[in-house]
């Protein structure tokens, strides 16, 4: 249903302990009541995702987060300041309220408030906080449309609010400050460098192999069904009549005989490439081709969330990963 009229009807199945997938300015979420367990573990059922995989938590409001959590890390609080409402994950404290399965039993929790008027609007309407993960099956494409979200959940979740393509297209940075300088978990919509712009010096941590702190850090993720591959500078055609498609940055590829092409921002915008990526995958994925050869973006900003995404995609598909 709409967004804009749905947010009470919404409100009152989360409050239920139902499922609501709702649009945020990175990806759509997948949202219950993150104070009651049974909500949450339908969550995992849903999406089919370990239990090992812990859950962030939206509030609707930065002020939130001292009667949920009590005080945090200076570092912590100065982050939330400076980029609440917004794309950035931050690790506090589990606070008690939380149950046990929302962090996967990790005695940290993962929060943020979203920069998106009608998800805070929703959340503030619950009256509690919302876990919610992509609004995805574990392990596949994130969902920057409603329709991804009912192509891939379907009758598992009980509203489905839609607010059109999401702006940044991106899941949010993850960012550990507790012990003062602060480590970069997952990269994300928030770059690295307007962080470090900010706050000074960070470290950035992601993909570390090992037990995951941070499954969206999985080696092997964010991926379509149909293989793919990162580019390896020029591509030969496949020269023997088999389908395949292109997801370019600013341009179509000069030769080749690709059966479908993505061209992400033809004015070269790695905002807008972010925004347009897993859309564009959606596209491909659909397009009936046996593989997807997708080019690296530059990596700088944005551009290093993206690339980390297209590896972890193609590690998804490599035997090796
Ligand atoms: P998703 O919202 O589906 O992109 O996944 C949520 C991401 O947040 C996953 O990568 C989780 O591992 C990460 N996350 C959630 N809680 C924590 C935590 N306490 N410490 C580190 N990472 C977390
Ligand atoms: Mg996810």
């Amino acid at each position: 249903m709409p967004v804009e009229s749905g947010i009470a009807e919404a409100a009152s199945v989360l409050r239920a302990g139902g499922l609501v997938a709702f649009p945020t300015e990175t990806v759509y979420g997948l949202g219950a009541n993150a104070l009651d367990a049974r909500a949450a573990a339908r969550i995992f059922e849903a999406k089919q995702r370990p239990s090992f995989d812990p859950l962030i938590t939206h509030l609707a409001d930065a002020a939130d987060l001292a009667g949920l959590v009590g005080p945090v890390p200076e570092a912590v609080a100065a982050l939330a300041e400076r980029f609440w409402p917004g794309p950035l994950t931050l690790i506090v404290d589990r606070p008690a309220a939380i149950p046990p399965i929302v962090t996967s039993g990790l005695e940290t929790m993962a929060v943020r408030v979203p920069d998106e008027a009608s998800a805070r609007a929703l959340i503030a309407a619950a009256g509690v906080p919302v876990a919610a993960p992509s609004a995805n099956r574990f392990g596949q494409l994130s969902p920057t449309r409603a329709e991804h979200v009912v192509a891939g959940l379907g009758g598992a979740v009980d509203v489905v609010l839609d607010g059109g393509p999401t702006r940044c297209g991106i899941e949010s940075t993850i960012v550990d400050a507790r012990g003062g300088r602060p480590v970069v978990l997952r990269l994300g919509a928030l770059p690295v460098e307007t962080l470090v712009e900010a706050v000074g010096p960070v470290t950035v941590r992601p993909g570390s192999s090992g037990q995951p702190v941070a499954p969206g850090t999985l080696a092997a993720h964010y991926a379509p069904r149909t293989p793919l591959r990162v580019a390896g500078g020029a591509e030969p055609a496949a020269g023997d009549g088999t389908r395949r498609g292109f997801l370019a940055f600013r341009e179509r590829p000069a030769g080749g005989d690709w059966a479908a092409v993505e061209v992400l921002s033809p004015g070269g915008d790695l905002t807008v490439a972010a925004a347009r990526l897993f859309d564009a995958l959606h596209r491909l994925d659909a397009a009936g081709v046996t593989e997807i050869v997708a080019e690296r973006v530059p990596d700088v900003g944005v551009g290093r969330a993206v690339n980390d995404r297209l590896g972890r995609a193609a590690a998804t598909w490599r035997s090796d990963a």
